[in-house]
């Protein structure tokens, strides 16, 4: 969506954070070039039967670079999906793989749709209609170009996406990997649900173990205790909600697109979700503060803000008003460049989306390694490595005469199960991730903030692969 709320379109604020990023790494223009540009922009149109008339939909592909495949990246629904938007998507999809090394590159698609205005079935003929589009062009396969969920789409539409592509597959028998974030029960993984906004809170709470960091900020260490304000609760707003609480934080305000709640002395993420299923809406909840318009959510005093909607919800209009020590960005580009730059100024630390957010495509990884091997992680190893636990302890309890408790031998011999596996694996990916783009920013004076670390460390990465194959002498 290109915005009123910036001077920059959502693609060129991405490419304006790639320009300041480029001349960093020293790469030769051409080559810099090519990873900056989109590869292949497909838009199409098509019909689709709505009551007694025929609808007229559009919709797009974007793969924005194929220096590894497939591409990846998700689908949104949205009457606001135009080719600016997927295009930019798409670029922060590559950059975003290469940051948490996933051996992808990045694509997006787009239907342009208000999923509220249609019926389970007719989203379904569109979902099966745009799949099979795709599929004629050759923009989808699990070594092409692998779609998974993003706004306004889930479990539901990914598992559409799949009966379509098998239907026409022919037998292929990696085809279970031509979509992630599928239902678990249909060749998904568990844990891809909640992947996102658990990066997101593992990416945070690395971001807060920082000493040093959180002295500039006037912050103590740690997310316990630390309030919280999420802006949109869909998936990813809803997770990270969750994982936040559970660990100890606040969560002070919540917005939705109908109004915003405050209480400072904190809302339950449960309680408040039951009580929009049953009125609606967030608004007038027990011992809450109603706040309209939605925006003002952004400007509560908090000490962590995390907007999970949409992109440009943090301009030059509200940067200055904006509280919260740290911005989370667990959607895709909600901060514009002006106030990016307003941010930094007023020694704000933003974490920026094409990190924070990359626990979707990280597990979306795992889920597509698990269709290539056809095995559930864990399957092979969960009861040798019980075992071998097991006989440790027996040893232990033979040489010191004493017993473990029966109840502690279950927690500690315990094997890994599918789930536990993930969430490691994400664990380890932010984490590792951060510390990349933590050393890029803190060793180079030139490298202003986390967000131009994270575009030096993903071009960096790119361009060693299109090195290696030899297209750049
Ligand atoms: N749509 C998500 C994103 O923006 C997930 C993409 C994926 O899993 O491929 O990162």
């Amino acid at each position: 969506m290109s915005t009123a709320k910036s001077k920059y379109s959502f693609h060129q604020s991405v490419d304006y954070y790639f320009d300041k990023a480029a001349p960093i790494t020293k790469h030769p223009q051409g080559l810099l070039d090519q990873i900056k540009v989109p590869n292949a922009v497909y838009q199409m149109r098509f019909p689709v039967k709505i009551g007694n008339d025929y609808q007229v939909i559009e919709a797009f592909r974007v793969q924005h670079s194929q220096h590894r495949l497939p591409t990846k990246g998700g689908i949104r629904y949205s009457i606001h999906v135009d080719q600016d938007e997927v295009t930019a998507l798409a670029a922060l999809m590559t950059y975003k793989c290469a940051i948490v090394d996933v051996p992808f590159g990045g694509a997006k698609g787009g239907i342009k749709i208000s999923p509220r205005n249609y019926s389970t079935s007719q989203l379904q003929r569109i979902t099966r209609r745009y799949t099979a589009e795709l599929v004629k062009k050759n923009f989808i396969g699990p070594g092409i170009d692998v779609p998974a969920p993003d706004y306004g789409t889930g479990e539901r539409e990914m598992a559409w996406i799949l009966d379509t592509y098998l239907t026409l597959s022919k037998g292929d028998i990696d085809a279970y990997g031509c979509v992630t974030g599928k239902p678990v029960n249909q060749h998904g993984i568990n844990g891809r649900k909640e992947a996102t906004g658990l990066g997101v809170y593992y990416g945070i709470r690395e971001a807060m173990d920082n000493a040093e960091d959180m002295k500039q900020l006037g912050l103590s260490t740690g997310v316990e205790g630390k309030r919280v304000v999420i802006q949109g609760l869909g998936n990813v707003g809803y997770y990270s909600a969750k994982f936040f609480q559970e660990a100890g934080a606040i969560i002070v305000g919540l917005g939705e697109y109908e109004g915003a709640i405050h209480n400072p002395k904190g809302l339950d993420i449960e309680q408040v979700l039951k009580h929009r299923k049953e009125t609606g809406s967030i608004l007038d909840f027990p011992g809450a503060k109603n706040i309209k318009p939605t925006e003002k959510v952004l400007e509560l005093a908090c000490d962590i803000l995390i907007p999970a909607a949409i992109e440009s919800v943090i301009h030059e209009g509200n940067a200055g008003q904006i509280k919260a020590k740290i911005v989370g960005e667990a959607a895709n580009g909600p901060v514009t460049p002006e106030a990016n730059e307003i941010m930094r100024e007023r020694g704000i630390m933003v974490i920026p989306d094409m990190y924070l957010n990359a626990g979707g495509v990280t597990v979306s990884y795992f889920e597509w390694l698990k269709n290539l091997s056809h095995i559930r992680f864990g399957r092979m190893q969960k009861r040798f490595d019980q075992s071998a636990s097991e006989g440790m302890i027996k040893m232990m309890e033979k040489l010191t005469n004493k017993q473990v408790p029966a109840e502690e031998i279950a927690k500690l011999a315990r094997g890994a199960d599918e789930i536990d596996l993930v969430r490691s694996g994400l664990e380890e990916t932010m984490v590792g991730s951060y510390q990349q783009i933590r050393e890029i920013w803190r060793k180079n004076k030139k490298v202003e903030d986390l967000r131009t670390a994270a575009f030096v460390n993903a071009i960096n990465k790119v361009a060693m692969d299109y090195l290696a194959l030899g297209i750049f002498p």
